[in-house]
């Protein structure tokens, strides 16, 4: 009957295992901080690690630059839906009254024209404007 458990004497032989001590060199990474300094959008690139991050925000923070958000907006997403001043046409319900064509309710007439008196989820009045 044969072993395979090596003897001591291989043991003692045998390479030392390469163990590296040293850790793999962290990766620099490249971060691209979108901000705006003095209203003006700005991208800082650095390449670094990710604690130095934190700093680097202080840092512009403590330069003036506020952060643009995570997520770009592209400025026709972020033009709000309903225009303000905007003027639309009623719709007209079956008494030839005029209404709001989004809130299907008729409008009051007010100091400065037609108005619509419905409310949005937001809790603000319909701010449409109607032609005469
Ligand atoms: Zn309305």
């Amino acid at each position: 009957m044969t072993t395979t458990m090596p003897t001591r004497q291989q043991i003692d032989r045998a390479e030392p295992l390469d163990f590296p001590d040293r850790r793999p060199a962290k990766q620099d990474l490249t971060i691209t901080i979108s901000c705006t300094i003095g209203g003006f959008l700005t991208e800082v690139c650095f390449s670094g690690q990710l604690d130095q991050l934190e700093a680097i925000t202080r840092r512009l923070r403590d330069l003036g630059a506020s952060p643009a958000g995570v997520h770009q907006v592209s400025p026709a997403a972020a033009a709000p839906t309903r225009k303000a001043g905007e003027k639309v046409t009623p719709l007209y319900n079956g008494d030839g009254e005029p209404m709001c064509p989004v809130h299907k309710r008729v409008l009051k007439q007010g100091k400065w024209g037609m108005y619509c008196s419905a409310k949005g989820e937001d809790e603000t009045y319909c701010n449409l404007k109607f032609h005469e």
